[in-house]
């Protein structure tokens, strides 16, 4: 993958994860019981596709039911762009996490924090 990309990709991942934690933080203020630990709250799958995983991950996700869902959404967001960071630096950002090819690039530009290319997000 195009280096350059991936450094645009990653600047704006950045700058996207810091417009997300301040979103958090604001409803975190209106509500005094939720604490600022976004990073390890949510349920980390680690891109395992076990059964085990995601039942694990089915459990957690339905206790957030009774969250707010712009909170929830905000949460999943702010993981996925961590992944996707961490890919970056690990040299592997652009993998499909369930058959490995690249994804897309124009996916990437649209949605840089994307973990499945589209054939797998579809199914
Ligand atoms: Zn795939």
């Amino acid at each position: 993958m195009d280096k350059k990309l991936i450094e645009e990709l990653k600047e704006r991942l950045e700058k996207e994860r810091e417009i997300v934690k301040g979103e958090l933080q604001a409803i975190a203020k209106k509500d005094p019981n939720l604490k600022d630990d976004w990073d390890s709250k949510f349920p980390k799958l680690n891109g395992e596709f076990g059964g085990a995983a995601l039942e694990t991950g089915a459990d957690e996700v339905e206790a957030y039911g009774n969250r707010l869902p712009v909170e929830y959404a905000l949460e999943i967001k702010l993981r996925d762009i961590n992944i996707a960071l961490d890919k970056i630096a690990k040299g592997e950002y652009g993998k499909c996490e369930n058959c490995r090819k690249e994804i897309d690039e124009k996916r990437l530009r649209i949605y840089p924090e994307a973990r499945l290319c589209m054939d797998c997000q579809e199914k």
